[in-house]
């Protein structure tokens, strides 16, 4: 490679890029690279320059071709990112010391590679840092022969686990189809080979298939006027054995699998073949998508589906130009539109991701909102915190402290008093964000408190103060005082009275619904919990009635009382929208109608207090349902 076709391709797309500035940035690495050779033997500059190609085969703009041929001599040679700022300016120095530092993310300190994954993102505070770290690896990759067969494994799988889905999650479907391939080769050739063999040798057969299908296809669409490109898709070897693998097929079910793509102009015409597709040939229950309508997270969007033609089955995607750019180049699609017009503003719309990841660029926003942003369009609900020692910890969204005093270690959740977030003193309901860095603040005795369960997140922590308290309680049931209430074990118990489990009976005048807010009144030695609201709480004595709230329990089993006016199907309708919620209905009564009121007894299995709100949310929702309690199961 020289410098030179670097130069040429650039120009094929970009004729306003600042030519004099690469140049500039070739000497300068090859002056620092000079004496260095690859292990291949090559000088070493044909590395960056070849991490520059890949980057313009993207059409990325000048300040990322610069960064990608700087991007070893900060941490390879003597040259400063002083030096870089004064000769390139202030946005090549960030591009360049943000790829110096990723390379400092080792992951032995990290086990999961998920994790890994996520800080690459959240350190970047540019996302041309993480495009030019791929460009990197894939040429790495492609020229890993000359390793040891050692060092080869370890990168092979490092690229499996974290760069490659690092490029899913972009959405650079085609660098993420390459280096797996890639990988897959190093780790498994003799797979590979045969792979490729018997790949290659039904290629006749499938071309044929491909071609009757694209000619049918073709017609109906010119009648419709219509217009479309039509192509075989490539599929690539890694998803085809991984296929083979979650699927526990055979290499012969799977590598004959036909795929075509069908490229249009614009949505309406994307759903209008779609039309036509289900119209010719039976679908494929099931195997139909719309990521039109539900983008993916990384703004992938296509129709997909699956119909039986020529008796087998045929995948089909479906979508527009634009589409197909996001999902083969996913964010480095953005670089070519930047500075030029937009017309279309629908397509503008599309891209409107891609186009806030260029706003935070130019304006600057401080971290904690780019953190922000990628936390909500990337992460999901998760968010990755810190400990002193930098190592990482993954928490879901809403977490606090306890929750990370959980996740490190149960006897520091039991003695865990408060916490210091990035410097500062929080409370236990401290809800912890991305990239905070928590310290935890303990005591020498295990003192968890009841009241923890409502503000944990994690399941850890909800099982483990339990336990501490199953446990705890077994020595205080054990001596029990005659006045005294009833106790309960924790994770037997609906209801957290005065910060304790106790034996507790649902009120029968108001009916209380984990919607509801409740308190408990003490009648003799058991609980009963009442809507906070209950007129019938008016006259009684008020220092027997205690806050009392749900206890999130999971796995509980109760009866739902519902109350219906008598019609044709009423028991069925009941039963088939509780079947629809996943859950296990152990019993069902239906009480002979009274004055055209009818009482059905169901007793179910639920997973959890939001999964009871969900079904009872739904019965009251059908025709004719009047009022539904709850009881113990009967
Ligand atoms: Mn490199």
């Amino acid at each position: 490679m020289q410098l030179r076709n670097l130069l040429r391709k650039i120009e094929s797309y970009n004729k306003n890029a600042d030519f004099e500035l690469i140049r500039k940035a070739y000497e300068f690495a090859d002056k620092y690279h000079k004496n260095l050779k690859r292990a291949s033997g090559e000088p070493y500059i044909q590395h960056p320059l070849n991490v520059a190609f890949i980057l313009a085969e993207f059409k990325m703009d000048t300040e990322s071709i610069v960064a990608a041929l700087l991007h070893d001599t900060v941490e390879d040679t003597p040259a400063s990112l002083e030096e870089i700022e004064k000769e390139f300016g202030k946005e090549i120095r960030e591009l360049v010391d943000g790829l110096t530092k990723l390379n400092q993310i080792k992951s032995k300190e990290i086990r999961d590679a998920e994790s890994i994954r996520k800080l690459f993102l959240a350190t970047s505070s540019d996302i041309r840092v993480v495009i030019i770290k791929l460009a990197d690896k894939l040429h790495n990759m492609r020229t890993l022969e000359y390793l040891s067969e050692e060092r080869r494994k370890t990168i092979a799988e490092s690229t499996l686990e974290i760069y490659a889905p690092l490029a899913s999650r972009l959405g650079m479907y085609a660098v993420k189809a390459e280096l797996e391939d890639l990988a897959f080769k190093m780790l498994h050739p003799d797979i590979y080979e045969t792979f490729l063999k018997k790949f290659s040798n039904t290629k006749k057969e499938r071309e044929n298939d491909i071609k009757k299908i694209k000619n049918i296809i073709e017609k109906k669409l010119e009648e419709q006027k219509i217009p479309a490109r039509i192509f075989g898709r490539p599929k690539h070897i890694y998803s085809l054995y991984k296929k083979m693998i979650q699927k526990k097929r055979t290499f012969e079910e799977i590598y004959d699998l036909v795929g075509l793509r069908i490229i249009t102009d614009n949505v309406k015409h994307c759903y209008e073949i779609l039309g036509i597709i289900h119209n010719e040939w039976t679908p494929i229950p099931k195997e139909f998508s719309d990521y039109i309508a539900m983008p993916k997270q990384n703004r992938y969007q296509s129709l997909h589906t699956a119909v039986m033609a020529l008796n087998q089955p045929v995948e089909f995607q479906i979508r527009t130009e634009e589409m197909d750019k996001v999902a083969e180049e996913g964010v480095a699609a953005h670089w070519k539109y930047k500075g030029l017009e937009i017309k279309d503003k629908s397509f503008d719309k599309k891209l409107l991701w891609l186009r806030e990841l260029l706003r935070i660029k130019k304006e600057k926003l401080p971290t904690q909102e780019f953190n922000d942003f990628l936390k909500t369009d990337l992460f999901g609900d998760e968010i990755y915190v810190f400990t002193p020692k930098s190592e990482v910890i993954a928490l879901p969204k809403g977490s606090t402290p306890i929750d990370f005093a959980y996740a490190i270690h149960t006897d520091l959740g039991d003695r865990c008093t408060g916490a210091i977030v990035n410097g500062r003193i929080v409370s236990l309901r401290h809800e912890l964000k991305h990239g905070d860095i928590v310290k935890i603040l303990a005591q020498k005795e295990p003192k968890p408190k009841m009241d923890w369960l409502k503000i944990v997140k994690t399941t850890k922590a909800i099982s483990k103060i339990r336990k501490f308290f199953r446990e705890h309680e077994k020595i205080l049931v054990s001596k029990p005082k005659k006045t005294e209430a009833i106790k309960e074990e924790i994770s037997k118990s609906l209801f957290i009275v005065d910060n304790m489990a106790y034996k507790t009976k649902i009120a029968q005048c108001c009916n209380p619904l984990p919607a509801n807010k409740v308190v408990a009144y003490l009648n003799g030695r058991i609980y009963t919990v009442h809507n906070e609201n209950c007129s019938s709480l008016d006259s009684k004595d008020k220092s027997k009635i205690k806050p009392c709230s749900w206890n999130n329990i999971k796995n509980f089993e109760l009866t739902l009382n519902i109350l219906v006016k008598e019609r044709i199907g009423v028991l069925a309708d009941i039963i088939n929208t509780i079947a629809s919620t996943e859950t296990s209905i152990l019993k069902a009564v239906a009480k002979k109608p009274v004055k055209e009121r009818a009482q059905i007894m169901i007793t179910i299995n639920f997973e959890d207090l939001e999964h009871l709100k969900e079904i009872i949310s739904r019965i009251q929702k059908l025709m004719g349902v009047i009022s539904i309690g709850l009881e113990p199961k009967f």
